[in-house]
């Protein structure tokens, strides 16, 4: 029995059905609607399974950690151009029933409460104001936290820059050691702290992940930045306080390996979907 597992960016159904309205990496008007799971499984003439892009990345995080068939729980964060995330309970993941499950991008967090950014926009491509991806994402580098901190560090390198192009080097600044651009990160890992201490007390989980582009830098800057997070989880009970936080395996390969571990699940099954 051989079977396949698929995994792409969203938004699209639990079965693989992109988005009517369109996503960023589908731009053609002829992904709309598509049904890309079955459309592979008709190409291949093999099962297909199918996980969003965050998901998968958040499978092969538990997988690689806990090994396979756990019975634990944990959340990961994708931190990219946008900010994707997964729940694993019991060894499977939390789709919803629209697939939209586990959207933890647009949770919405006490974002006022972050320290040095008062009076901040922090708006949202999908139209919330305040909510994880809107503070914690390249995204969120570009539209929201470097307009605010540029004007307060004039003659900035960075402020030479078009925006878009800046926000990308922001995070080789910050490893490097610049202070605007580890203030950048401060208040992403701070947004994200305050995301996880909401986890905390919804899931209880056994680990936290972190991963995407934002952590593709030096061991000791992850350390730091996973450090400024846990600052930012403040009144967690003793056995809570020790719930680890893990950089995400394999970097840019979890989601193809989350993919591929769904589709073992699947094989197990004898390939109905
Ligand atoms: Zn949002």
């Amino acid at each position: 029995m051989t079977a396949v597992g698929l995994d792409t960016p969203g938004p699209a159904s639990a079965a693989g059905q992109l988005s009517a309205r369109g996503s960023t990496n589908f731009v053609h008007p002829k992904w709309a609607g598509f049904d890309i799971r079955v459309g592979l499984a008709h190409k291949l003439s093999k099962p297909v399974c199918y996980l969003n892009d965050a998901n998968a990345a958040a499978l092969w995080g538990h997988y690689a950690i806990f090994g396979a068939d756990s019975r634990r729980t944990s959340i990961s964060i994708v931190i990219g151009t946008g900010n994707g995330g997964g729940i694993i309970i019991d060894g499977n993941v939390v789709k919803g029933k629209n697939g939209f499950g586990a959207e933890l991008g647009h949770v919405l967090i006490p974002y006022q409460s972050i320290a040095g950014i008062n009076g901040i926009k922090a708006q949202c491509n999908c139209g919330r104001l305040g909510d994880l991806e809107s503070l914690c994402s390249l995204t969120a580098i570009e539209k929201n936290i470097l307009p605010y901190f540029l004007p307060r560090y004039p003659g900035h390198d960075l402020a030479k820059l078009d925006l878009h192009q800046a926000a990308k080097l922001v995070r080789g600044f910050a490893d490097r050691g610049d202070a605007l651009s580890k203030e950048v990160f401060r208040v992403q890992a701070h947004a994200l702290g305050l995301f996880f201490d909401e986890m905390v007390n919804t899931f209880d989980p056994d680990a936290f992940i972190v991963g995407g582009g934002a952590l593709e830098t030096s061991e000791q800057f992850q350390r730091w930045f996973i450090d400024e997070i846990r600052a930012a989880m403040p009144n967690q009970r003793e056995e809570q306080a020790a719930i680890p936080i893990h950089v995400m395996p394999n970097g840019d390969t979890a989601g193809a390996r989350g993919a591929a571990i769904e589709a073992l699940k699947l094989a197990r099954q004898g390939g109905m979907v």
